[in-house]
């Protein structure tokens, strides 16, 4: 039974990073990659060791830390097929109804465009957890509560 941690911090100033964590496997992803200083703050912080970066689109301002942090963690950059050429180290393309394993979860992808053509969202369907770029949104935990979206 998947049950994925959250943790939110804050990044580049104005905007937040979110990790979620198995804590049954030790998989842990980033969503997007605002800001490596304070990505890697926040896991020394947890004790949790990258694996994954989840990419919604490809804009720098979600991208800029993507080698920075994969350098040293070897993590798996995923993000939406339509804008992987614009996306750093991108590892895996995704695009409508793929799914993505972190740990024992499994994150099915919606494509979201608006923000960008090839946005793509990250629903992991038994934790009740959603992810569009720096925001999340949990049905029954105050995990992101403090989440202003921008
Ligand atoms: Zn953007």
């Amino acid at each position: 039974m998947a049950k994925l941690e959250v943790y939110q911090f804050p990044a580049r100033s104005d905007n937040y990073g979110v990790l979620i964590h198995d804590p049954e496997t030790g998989a842990t992803a980033s969503i997007d990659a605002p800001d490596a200083d304070a990505t890697i703050e926040a896991l020394y912080q947890k004790g949790w060791t990258l694996t994954h970066i989840l990419i919604t689109h490809h804009h720098g301002d979600h991208t800029a830390g993507n080698k920075r942090l994969k350098a040293p963690t070897g993590c798996i950059i995923v993000g939406p097929r339509q804008e992987a050429g614009s996306i750093p180290a991108i590892d895996v393309e995704v695009s409508e109804g793929d799914s993505v394993a972190i740990g024992n979860s499994n994150a099915l992808v919606i494509e979201t465009p608006g923000h960008t053509r090839g946005h793509v969202s990250y629903l992991f369907p038994e934790d009740g957890i959603v992810l569009s770029e720096t925001r999340c949104s949990r049905s029954a935990a105050a995990s992101c509560s403090k989440a202003t979206p921008r």
